[in-house]
Order: structure tokens, then C-alpha cells, then sequence
């Protein structure tokens, strides 16, 4: 069935319609057994519309469809540079539809609509035609043997890969995969998140409408521990890329090893430092550590939730800080007014998990300075918080709490802070503030992270590769590395 949904709102005036169901075979289908999921508005808790949830019968069901796709019309059946063409359509129609699918993010997400129709919906667009750009491009080696021999390398699909993503941002992380997936020859089964599957929904009319052989991409909707779980433990699927917490990671990797070992990237958690030396440019040091933490209401898996400043600044630092968070806490609202810049978590539970995280703060000892506190009587909003007088110990600064928190503690000396920025089981990122070259150099290359950002935080390029150290995941996403990640190589070794 289908759900159509009218902005009349400041920012965004238009209708949106996506089917409700399951997306398989380039059809959309009911589940074998009827289930639905609501979707919630986290402005105000009200349901906005069902989606069909599926079961381990849809995912079979998909994974066959899929299968039968990459046998006869993708994978070695199709060349790159027609896979290449058909990504570029689907970007274009990205485009077309880019208000929608902005405003369907900004309805069961929360995303403030004009932010992310300036950010993260064109940052996705981009993606996948960074993908696309690949899909003829993907070559092997001629490799040096002994006499009379040739051999050389095939970069080849693993054939149906299983895609698992989270609500933070759904269509950029939707994009990261689907696009070097389906640029390197795979078929692909996505599950969106079961609280924000809505843009991904419109998306699957779009990837008919590119002209996608059916089969190509398959949406089985439903709860992790029902179609993730089915997916994670599929025979037929040789590789997983999985985003999502690092409890549900290891679960996966789990349910991987004990079915058929299929090949697994994850991209976790994080707890990421942002480091301030006291020669950095103050007024650029706040601007960005403020959108390290705050972005998308501190939902971000490369959050810099735990900001070290050097003590020369401290005082100085705090204070202005401090005024950004209220001015951001003061811009507070709407996700379709035009004036706010800061909207509502995105579910009661998580609402409830940083409002617990804050209180744990508070009794560790935690002073808090600004936020700390809900904003209205109904949605999930939480203002932009910072405490201090915290130490490393305590689980506010240990723990990922996904939401607008942030501790802000001092340090001595560039050993002290890689010291305290390394304290943590996450390796997602960091962020670097400081004048000094070689210092920006020295503190980035010491780092226990993926990625290392200087005197700005946590934007993802779409060239440069993207994972976690430590327990923040395994493997690499975007760049040349993503294709990596969704090829196998084989040897073939010819006698001459
Ligand atoms: P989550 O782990 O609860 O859920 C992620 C996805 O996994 C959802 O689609 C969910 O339905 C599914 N899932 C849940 N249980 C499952 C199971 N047993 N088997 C298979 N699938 C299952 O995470 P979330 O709350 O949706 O997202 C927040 C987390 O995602 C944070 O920890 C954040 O750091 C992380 N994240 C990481 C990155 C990154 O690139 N490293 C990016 C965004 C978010």
C-alpha cells in the first residue's frame, strides 16, 4: 500500500508518497506472514504510517531474487560502464526528488529539513555517483610468475551482499553502500533501520525508475533481531556490511562465523576526542567542536563527545563554547522552520537513554554548565549540553551516548592529551586544533583512530576511507576502499 504525506511548512511545501511494503524482485510485495511497524514523528510521538515488517521467509524470498539477478543480469552478465550508467540515472533522479527525500528524513528522523537539504541528502546524491564513477574502473593486476606462465588478479562480486543500517542518516549511510555494491557487480538485500525507513523507501521507486534490472536491490523491512538476525545468518549471502552499535556488531559477526563464515565490514560506535591545543584558532576550535558534538543532535557515530582543551585556554574556551550550546539550545524546535538548528532525538527510547546518561553524569559528579534538560512538553527534544569536572573514569566519558552531551576537560602537555584521547575502547575519529603543523602531523599519526580530522571535525569525504580501530568496527568504507570491500580477487594462472 502506499502512504502520501503533505508538507504545508515553512521550509518545505510538497507531497511525499512511498510504497509501505516489502521491495523485492523490483516488485513491492506484502510479507508472508502480515506484520507492520509504526513509524513514529519524534516532534510529537504520533504515529505517522505503517510499513510492512517482514520475517526470515521475506529474506529468503529476497535473497533469491537477488540471487537470480546476479546469475542473469548483474554481476559478470552486466559491464561496469552500464552499471556505471544506471547509478548515474538513479543520481539523477536523487536529485529530482531530492526535497522529498529530505523532508521524508526530516519527518521520521527529526533532521532539521534545511540542514540536511543542504548537507546530507546532496552529500548521498554525490555518493553514489562517486560510485558510479568506478563501476568501469575496477582492474586487476598482471602479475611476474615462473617461466611460460601468465597470471593476473580479477577484482569479482561476491554475488548477494546483506546491508544492515541504522536511523542516524539513513540516506548517507544507505548511500556508502549501495553505491560501491552495485558499482562493483553485487545484487544487494538492505534492511533500514525499523525506526527510519521511510527515505529508503522512496529511494526503491527511484532505483525502478533508473531502469535497474529487477532483483538488482531488494528493501526487507522489519526488527533487527527478526530480519537482521535472518540476513546475518543467510547461507546464500557470502559478504555483510553492517552500521550500526557495536552490541549489534558483535552479535552479527557472531551469527557470521557460526553459518558460512560470510565476510563481514562493521561500522560501530565511537567516542571520539576533540583535541584543543592553546595555539589553535579559538574562534575556529569552537565553531567546530560544536559541530562535532551537536551535528544531527550528537547522533553521529564520529560525535566528539569528549573535548580536551589545553589549560592556557580552558576558561577562555568554555565560556564562548558555552554560549554557542545556548544559542543552539535557543535555536531549538521544528525540524521544518526555517530559523531551528536543532530538532528532536529521534525516538522515546533514545530520548530516554541520554536523559539517564545525564543523570549518571550528575551523580558521578558531573558538573553541568549548559543543557542538561528536555525542551517542551512532548517530542524528544534534549538541549545542547556540556558538562565539566569530569575524569576519564566516569561513564559519561567512557560510554556512547549518542545524543547532544559532551565533557569538556582540561590537559597539560601534547603527550597528556594523545594519552586521554587514546583512554577509550573507540577508535572512530579525532579532532585536531592547532597551528602548529608538525604537531597537527605527530598528534594524527598517534591517534588509535580511523580517521583524523585537523583544525575542523568529523566530515566524511567520499575519496578518503572511512572505519573504525578498536572496537569502533572492521574494514573501510567510501574510496577506493569500498571496492575492496565488495570484491574478492581471484588468481588465474595460465599455462603458455
Ligand atoms: P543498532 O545496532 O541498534 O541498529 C542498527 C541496525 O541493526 C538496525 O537496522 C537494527 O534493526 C539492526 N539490528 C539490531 N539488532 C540486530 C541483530 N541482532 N541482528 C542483525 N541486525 C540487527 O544501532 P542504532 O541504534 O540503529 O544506531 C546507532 C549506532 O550506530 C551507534 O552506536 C552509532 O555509533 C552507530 N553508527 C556507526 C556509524 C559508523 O559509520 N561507524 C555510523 C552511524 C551510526
Amino acid at each position: 500500500s502506499t502512504f502520501s504525506y503533505t508538507f504545508d511548512t515553512p521550509a518545505y511545501k510538497g507531497t511525499a508518497t512511498i510504497n509501505t511494503g516489502l521491495f523485492i524482485g523490483g516488485e513491492w510485495v506484502d510479507p508472508v506472514e502480515p506484520a507492520t511497524i509504526d513509524v513514529i514523528n519524534p516532534v510529537n510521538g504520533k504515529v505517522i504510517t505503517a510499513i510492512a515488517a517482514g520475517s526470515s521467509k521475506d529474506v529468503d524470498i529476497a535473497v533469491a531474487a537477488a540471487h537470480k539477478a546476479f546469475k542473469t543480469s548483474w554481476g559478470l552478465k552486466c559491464p561496469g560502464a552500464t552499471r556505471g550508467r544506471l547509478l548515474n540515472k538513479l543520481a539523477d533522479l536523487m536529485e529530482e526528488n531530492i526535497d522529498e527525500l529530505t523532508a521524508l528524513e526530516a519527518l521520521d528522523v527529526g533532521k532539521v529539513f534545511t540542514l540536511a537539504r543542504g548537507t546530507e541528502i546532496p552529500a548521498s546524491i554525490k555518493c553514489i555517483r562517486y560510485f558510479a564513477g568506478w563501476a568501469d574502473k575496477i582492474q586487476g593486476k598482471s602479475i611476474e610468475t615462473t617461466e611460460n606462465k601468465l597470471a593476473y588478479t580479477r577484482h569479482e562480486p561476491y554475488g548477494v551482499v546483506g546491508q544492515i543500517i541504522p536511523w542516524n542518516v539513513p540516506m548517507v549511510m544507505l548511500s556508502w553502500k549501495v553505491g560501491p555494491a552495485l558499482a562493483t557487480g553485487n545484487t544487494i538485500l538492505l534492511k533500514p533501520s525499523e525506526i527510519t525507513p521511510l527515505s529508503a523507501l522512496k529511494f526503491a521507486d527511484l532505483v525502478n525508475q533508473a531502469g535497474f534490472p529487477p532483483g538488482v536491490f531488494n528493501i526487507v523491512n522489519g526488527y533487527g533481531h527478526s530480519v537482521g538476525q535472518a540476513i546475518s545468518e543467510h547461507p546464500a549471502i557470502t559478504k555483510l556490511s553492517f552500521t550500526g552499535s557495536t552490541f549489534t556488531g558483535r552479535k552479527i559477526l557472531k551469527a557470521a562465523a557460526e553459518t558460512n563464515l560470510k565476510v563481514v565490514t562493521l561500522e560501530l560506535g565511537g567516542k571520539s576526542p576533540t583535541i584543543i591545543f592553546d595555539d589553535a584558532d579559538l574562534e575556529q576550535a569552537i565553531k567546530w567542536a560544536s559541530h562535532g558534538i551537536f551535528f544531527n543532535m550528537g547522533q553521529a557515530c564520529t560525535a566528539g563527545s569528549r573535548i580536551f582543551v589545553q589549560e592556557g585556554i580552558y576558561d577562555q574556551f568554555l565560556a564562548k563554547f558555552t554560549a554557542v550550546a545556548k544559542a543552539l539550545g535557543d535555536a531549538i524546535g521544528d525540524p521544518f522552520s526555517p530559523t531551528t538548528r536543532h530538532g528532536p532525538q529521534v525516538s522515546q527510547a533514545q530520548f530516554d537513554r541520554i536523559m539517564s546518561y545525564i543523570e549518571v553524569g550528575k551523580a558521578e559528579g558531573g558538573k553541568v554548565v549548559i543543557g542538561g534538560e528536555r525542551h517542551g512538553e512532548e517530542g524528544y527534544f534534549i538541549k545542547p549540553t556540556i558538562f565539566t569536572n569530569c575524569t576519564t573514569d566516569m561513564k559519561i566519558v567512557q560510554e556512547e551516548i549518542f545524543g547532544p552531551v559532551c565533557a569538556v576537560m582540561k590537559f597539560k602537555t601534547e603527550e597528556e592529551a594523545i594519552e586521554l584521547g587514546n583512554d577509550t575502547i573507540y577508535g572512530l575519529g579525532c579532532n585536531i586544533f592547532t597551528e602548529n603543523t608538525s604537531r597537527a602531523i605527530r598528534v594524527a599519526h598517534a591517534m588509535e583512530t580511523g580517521s583524523a580530522w585537523v583544525n575542523h571535525a568529523h566530515i566524511p569525504e567520499l575519496s578518503v576511507p572511512f572505519g573504525g580501530y578498536k572496537q569502533s568496527g572492521i574494514g573501510r568504507e567510501l574510496g577506493e576502499y569500498a571496492l575492496e570491500t565488495y570484491t574478492q580477487v581471484k588468481g588465474v594462472h595460465i599455462n603458455i
